[in-house]
């Protein structure tokens, strides 16, 4: 039987000309393409009228509901006033209201916003602006990054140049700057008997060792704040966010935080950064950032970063990274919204409920034989499957389990897409606790299938 409607005009339309993300196009031989018309709170509704609970917030970005009223009126009305300027020479309103937001919200000592138009840019302006204060400094031998095992900071090079998911990297790698690699705090690979707080004590000691020798010629060290996303939802104590402060400032290299995925609530704090009480010296925003409606990024950074480029022209020090879009009045105008959500519904606090359903639905699963770990940050939960518990041998990849959990979830109402064999939620904040139980029931079965397959 053909659950999916194949002959879909649509799709059919799509699939004889677009080329789409992260995606092996062969698959849709097999693998449906869903034509969605609507979004309407957590739900995508598709041209068929089939609905689907997005469980994965559309690729981590939306956090109120798909189409959602306030966020869309605000959006009609600043594209009626303003759609687009040139944001070098010129400014407007949403651009420097958002800015004087996200100061406001942020940990202290971030102070300056520069603006890109999606994650993967701020990463490249944060390398390159860590960089550039550093040559400004009259420290042009620093010219490396340290980054984290398991580490994703996005697929352009500079971006792809500091992650460390095979399956984006292994095939550009000859394109790529190389890091140091200082290995993750992830707490599954806590050893016997060790918590996350001495897996972060312990891999602080290597990242020290690495500094030691080489802080000389690194401009900068790049971690994503307590949840390592795209490379399995790996979590880690917040103790090495404060460890990692330490170090940065006792060996003169920066502190980027990476809070693209993590940012705006997804860790139970507004900021994943709060939990350790640490302000870095570059912040990347994206994501939630727009509450998922429009692609927008933004890099704080400290007074005395700015300062360095301050200059006159002819000393030859400002700061180059443009994008054509940079400021876009539309995307501030509806990141501005978003953040108004913030301030006018108590969000970080119903998260908390959401969150606690969600953990408690997921508890059973710890006992499942092919799940070696259940694990949990806020409204980001993940469930590790794996051929044999005691030895956490994970399934061979070619054998895709994780698919058959997503064909399973698309069959029955539910945006559920696997990492590999790692099934995880991070639904936006308006699902309701019936909702993350359709969820959470949904995943459970295709979890059945795709272990007994
Ligand atoms: C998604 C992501 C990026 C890249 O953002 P894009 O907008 O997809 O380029 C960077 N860092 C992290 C942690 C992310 O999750």
């Amino acid at each position: 039987m053909n659950a999916f409607p194949a002959a879909d005009a649509l799709v059919r339309r799509d699939l004889g000309l677009l080329w789409h993300p992260c995606t092996q196009m062969h698959d849709h031989q097999t693998v449906p393409m869903v034509p969605i018309a609507r979004g309407e709170g957590p739900w995508l509704i598709g041209t068929d009228g089939r609905r689907y609970l997005d469980g994965i917030s559309s690729w981590w970005t939306n956090l109120f509901g798909h189409a959602n009223p306030r966020i869309a009126a605000a959006l009609a009305e600043q594209a009626r006033t303003l759609e687009h300027v040139i944001f070098a020479g010129f400014t407007h309103e949403p651009a420097v209201a958002l800015a004087e937001e996200l100061v406001r919200i942020t940990p202290a000592g971030l102070d300056r916003v520069f603006y890109a138009d999606n994650g993967s840019a701020a990463i490249e302006v944060a390398l390159k602006m860590s960089f550039h204060y550093w040559l400004n400094q009259g420290h042009g031998e620093k010219t490396r990054f340290i980054a984290l095992t398991g580490s994703y900071h996005g697929e352009t090079l500079g971006a792809l140049s500091v992650s460390d998911v095979a399956l984006y990297r292994k095939t550009y790698a000859p394109l790529l700057l190389t890091p140091f690699l200082a290995p993750s705090p992830d707490a599954y690979e806590a050893e016997p008997g060790e918590g996350a707080a001495q897996v972060a004590q312990r891999r602080l000691a290597t990242l020290r060792e690495l500094l030691e020798q080489h802080a000389h010629e690194v401009c900068a060290v790049i971690v994503e704040p307590l949840v390592q996303c795209a490379g399995g939802m790996r979590m880690y104590h917040p103790d090495y966010l404060a460890g990692l402060r330490t170090l940065c400032d006792e060996y003169q290299v920066h502190f980027i935080a990476d809070e693209i995925a993590v940012g705006f609530g997804r860790t139970g704090t507004l900021f994943a950064c709060e939990q350790a009480s640490v302000s870095p010296d570059f912040m990347c925003l994206s994501k939630g950032l727009t509450g998922g409606f429009l692609p927008l990024s933004a890099v704080l950074t400290r007074t005395s970063v700015y300062e360095a480029f301050y200059a006159e022209y002819s000393a030859g020090k400002a700061f180059l990274h443009s994008h054509s879009y940079t400021g876009n009045p539309l995307a501030c105008r509806v990141a501005l919204e978003t953040l108004a959500i913030f301030r006018d519904e108590p969000v970080l606090e119903r998260n908390r409920t959401l969150a606690a359903h969600l953990a408690a639905r997921l508890a059973p699963l710890r006992d499942h034989p092919h799940v070696a770990d259940v694990r949990q940050t806020g409204m980001i939960a993940a469930v590790e499957l794996v051929a044999d518990k005691a030895s956490r041998r994970p399934f061979p990849a070619a054998e895709r389990r994780g698919l058959k959990v997503y064909l399973h979830g698309l069959e029955h109402g539910a945006l559920l897409r696997p990492l590999g064999n790692i099934i995880y939620f991070m639904p936006p904040y308006v699902v309701s606790t019936a909702d993350i139980d359709q969820l959470v029931d949904t995943a459970i079965e295709g979890i059945e299938r795709a272990v007994h397959a």
